[in-house]
């Protein structure tokens, strides 16, 4: 496995066509190759260009879906499933990001459900999680969370395959989309109490990965954190100017 981390890019709903989001990729396919030593880039753009976007991409980037939202192919209008993400080579998902789980008031069964489907695809599930306020009840929020999605997986699938086939993003709700200036003492407290959870559940912890309110100003600090395998940046890392100052802070 690579040692370097991860840059994931979350482009949400943007750009709004095809030849923005070329212009974007092809911007990012150059930053990416400037960091190539010490990160590798992931990128989640809007469904319908995955394809489209499958063939321009050189230096390593990687496409993600935003979301799947349903186990298997059926009567799902409008849904993604993991096979058919597998059958079309993209190969990595979030599940369950915080916005996808108030869309669809997703439940932490459901959601345990989406992975499983994930990984008896061998489809890479990054999944989110999460306190919905800031403080010292956080850690009991997104370890019930856990156990509620994780456990009936440890049922299913040796420990060593789940630790490979996910990696967890923390996102605070508070800190998505929020412009916050981060207390990177708080976060790292609550990624070391949640990689000693998951050492506890799976022997071993899978990557983990910080997302809310990362900008040019933190994310060096932010990947500099021990416990951090990789950051998640929302929708400013689709406007053109701020991602090339992303990238240019960890040059
Ligand atoms: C996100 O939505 O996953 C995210 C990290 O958003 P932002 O960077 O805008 O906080």
């Amino acid at each position: 496995m690579s040692s370097k981390k991860i840059l994931f890019l979350n482009w949400k709903a943007n750009p709004s066509s095809l030849k923005e989001t070329e212009v974007l990729v092809e911007t990012t396919n150059h930053l990416a190759l400037l960091v190539k030593d010490k990160l590798d880039v992931i990128i989640a753009p809007p469904p319908v260009y995955l394809l489209p976007l499958n063939h321009s991409l050189t230096s390593g980037i990687q496409l993600a879906s935003q979301t799947v939202d349903v186990t298997t192919n059926g009567p799902h209008t409008g849904s993604i499933y993991p096979a058919l993400l597998k059958e079309n080579n993209i190969g990595i998902t979030l599940v369950a990001h915080s916005e996808d789980r108030a869309k669809k008031q997703l439940t932490s069964e459901q959601i345990s459900d989406l992975l499983d489907a994930c990984l008896k695809n061998n489809l890479k599930a990054v999944l989110c999680v999460g306190e919905h306020q800031k403080g010292d009840e956080a850690i009991k929020e997104i370890t019930q969370d856990l156990d509620l999605i994780l456990d009936p997986i440890i049922t299913k699938y040796p420990t060593s395959f789940i630790t490979s086939a996910i990696d967890i993003a923390y996102e605070p709700l508070w800190a998505i989309g929020a412009q916050k200036i981060l207390d990177l003492s708080y976060i790292t407290t609550q990624l070391l109490a949640i990689k000693e959870y998951l050492i506890a559940k799976l022997t071993s912890s899978p990557r983990l990965f910080y997302g809310g309110s990362v900008d040019r100003s933190s994310l060096k600090q932010i990947l500099d954190i021990p416990e951090v395998d990789g950051v998640l940046i929302g929708e400013r890392s689709a406007q053109k100017e701020w991602l090339e100052e992303l990238f240019q802070s960890v040059i």
